[in-house]
């Protein structure tokens, strides 16, 4: 139980020893990135102690074991999300290159004029830009999977918009704004029966819940180490083998080629490493092996039930103590809190709210959290965000539910004088 052992969980991350406004760092904004253990740390600096070489290059020791590192590490994530091979694992800069990558490799190279590309009103931005600009030239149309009344994607309202245009169905599993799971199972079901591409977005999904590739029969799926407490500038793209031997990358470069001559010729070498051109992220994939080793050692499970246990603080205390806070997502099974406040029934702009948090030592996110869409649905100019993991605390709450008592118009105007 996390509980339990929260004490010995928050010492192995060094962040939390400092402090913000002068208070010790409440940090609430788990979706933007998560803090990292020093476990993961020591991975990453160990490398430029002790191994240092680039990858994939040399023919001495050092190099060696970097391979051998590199390799483990790829091995490692085919494990995490259970795909059937390492070879199915793309190392890249995060999820947005993944996303990217898929989109401009799958227009150009698999869809034609008039075809679909399916998507969502609450997709963060880097899962339906790459899309929206890689289809404007080849007649590709971004089509949206209407919202429920609370903000979900459903299974109903996704064969509402299915058609045999469509061609790509390109989702989160998990909304980085109101939190919902989406039922990719199923939707993977029926694009499966359909020879539909699936692309799942598991930024916000793959630190939270147990996720299994092959269970779910998606074709992508993505994400980024840095959400999972893992270091920044690496994630990675997952795509069933015969696909990503089908396609052809974007980028080229040195180590993704097996030969080429002044015409070009170009022979690819084998999946995944045709999609690795250019030095790869080395340090990354030791400190992302990490994470997931400390991840795993905790267990998404338990991760899972202790961040819901304190949403669910959070709304118990909201219902009785914050009247002037309105919830837009208390249904979400995820620990991400999105809301807004009021004082006397006007609302406090979100950044406002989130400058008045810091001022306690509080890490919140405001605004669009990078899903511009979804403001057409919510119809406020923007929202706080707060989302807690596994070294959270039920106090980390309690300091929120004060904090928001206290955040008022002249409060909030305070903190600046
Ligand atoms: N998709 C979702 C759902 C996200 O929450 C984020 C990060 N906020 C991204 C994509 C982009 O991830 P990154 O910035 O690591 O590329």
């Amino acid at each position: 139980d996390i509980r339990d052992n929260i004490e010995r969980i928050r010492a192995d991350f060094p962040i939390l020893k400092r402090t913000m406004s002068g208070y010790p760092v409440d940090y609430l904004d788990n979706c933007a990135t998560t803090l990292k253990p020093q476990q993961m740390i020591d991975a990453v600096v160990n490398y430029y102690t002790y191994l240092g070489a680039n990858a994939h290059r040399g023919d001495y020791e050092m190099s060696a074991q970097v391979d051998y590192h590199y390799e483990e590490a790829r091995k490692r994530t085919a494990q995490f999300i259970h795909a059937k091979s390492e070879k199915e694992i793309v190392f890249t800069s995060g999820t947005t290159e993944s996303l990217n990558i898929l989109a401009m490799a799958i227009t150009n190279q698999v869809l034609q004029e008039g075809d679909v590309v399916i998507s969502t009103q609450s997709e963060h931005a880097s899962s339906v830009l790459p899309w929206l600009e890689a289809g404007e030239g080849k007649g590709v149309e971004v089509r949206y999977i209407p919202l429920s009344p609370e903000g979900r994607v459903t299974v109903e309202n996704f064969l509402s918009v299915l058609d045999d245009k469509v061609k790509v169905v390109a989702i989160a599993q998990v909304s980085n704004v109101l939190g919902y799971e989406a039922p990719v199972k199923e939707i993977a079901k029926i694009c499966r029966e359909k020879g539909i591409l699936t692309v799942i977005d598991g930024a916000q999904s793959v630190a939270h819940l147990p996720v299994d590739v092959q269970d779910m029969d998606v074709d992508f799926f993505v994400f980024s180490a840095h959400k999972m407490c893992g270091p920044t500038g690496i994630g990675v793209l997952y795509g069933r083998f015969e696909l990503l031997e089908e396609l052809t990358p974007v980028f080229f470069g040195g180590e993704s080629n097996a030969r080429f001559n002044r015409c070009g010729n170009l022979v690819l070498k084998k999946t995944p490493f045709k999609y690795e051109s250019g030095t790869q992220p080395i340090e990354g994939a030791l400190g992302m092996k990490a994470a997931m080793d400390y991840i795993d050692g905790i267990g998404k499970k338990n991760i899972h039930e202790y961040e819901l246990a304190l949403k669910e603080h959070f709304l118990k205390r909201a219902a009785q103590e914050l009247p002037r806070v309105k919830i837009y997502n208390p249904t979400a099974k995820s620990g991400i809190i999105t809301f807004n406040v009021y004082d006397d029934g006007k609302l406090i702009f979100p950044q406002d709210v989130a400058s008045f948090l810091n001022s306690r030592g509080i890490a919140v996110r405001s605004g669009e959290h990078c899903a511009k869409l979804l403001g057409e649905f919510i119809d406020v100019p923007g929202t706080v965000r707060a989302s807690a993991y596994f070294y959270n605390t039920f106090e980390d709450i309690d300091r929120l539910v004060e904090a928001l008592k206290d955040c008022t118009f002249t409060n909030c105007l305070d903190i600046f004088f």
